[in-house]
């Protein structure tokens, strides 16, 4: 029979320490929690984002001295953090969240980029995981608070595989680079004409 009295081992050490909320469920709720307070906020953080893209914009020479690639892993390790906080970002490096309400498509099961699918509950659950709300239904009622809200009825392209883990503040900060490097070209050849 087995000995019923709990060993020092089983006790363990005793002290003052009991940890919080440590429950996968608990922080699952939590991270859900924020997703949705995202998009609640979502006309603030579209103009938040707006202001740091200028400034990454700015920055560009400092990427391009620095090299992109070489920025590369500190934004993205940068990245990674903020904006998993904020939308339990998966990283697909094509960031659309600008789209979709500040709701990011990639917590949806299916991994729907132009949502949602035909199985959204009747009380806007998702029907794979009916405890959350589609990540769909959410992205449609943050857009409908942004001044950009019209977007979320573009078409978006499948994801591009190749680009997941890589950081799309930097890919959106080079093209909007090469964009504006395009303009005052043409501007500059304008002129001259
Ligand atoms: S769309 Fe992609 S980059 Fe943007 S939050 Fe979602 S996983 Fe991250």
């Amino acid at each position: 029979m087995a000995d019923a009295k709990p060993t020092a081992a089983r006790k363990g050490t005793a002290t003052a320490y009991r940890p919080a909320d440590v429950s996968p469920q608990r922080r699952v709720q939590r991270r859900r929690s924020l997703r949705a307070w995202s998009v609640r906020h979502a006309r603030g953080l579209e103009w938040l984002y707006g202001r740091f893209a200028s400034v990454f914009l700015a920055l560009h020479p400092l990427w391009k001295a620095v090299g992109y690639a070489r920025a590369e892993k500190p934004v993205r390790v940068v990245e990674r953090q903020v904006k998993g906080l904020l939308f339990d970002c998966r990283m697909c490096g094509q960031c659309i969240l600008s789209s979709t309400g500040m709701s990011c498509p990639m917590n949806c099961p299916k991994q729907l980029r132009n949502g949602p699918c035909g199985g959204v509950r009747a009380n806007g659950h998702c029907e794979v995981e009916p405890d959350m709300p589609c990540v769909w239904v959410k992205a449609w009622e943050g857009a409908q608070r942004m001044k950009g809200g019209e977007a979320i009825l573009a078409v978006q392209k499948p994801v591009d595989q190749s680009l997941r883990e890589t950081s799309a503040w930097l890919r959106v900060t080079a093209q909007a680079a090469t964009e504006r490097e395009k303009a005052r070209a043409g501007e500059q050849a304008g002129e001259q004409a």
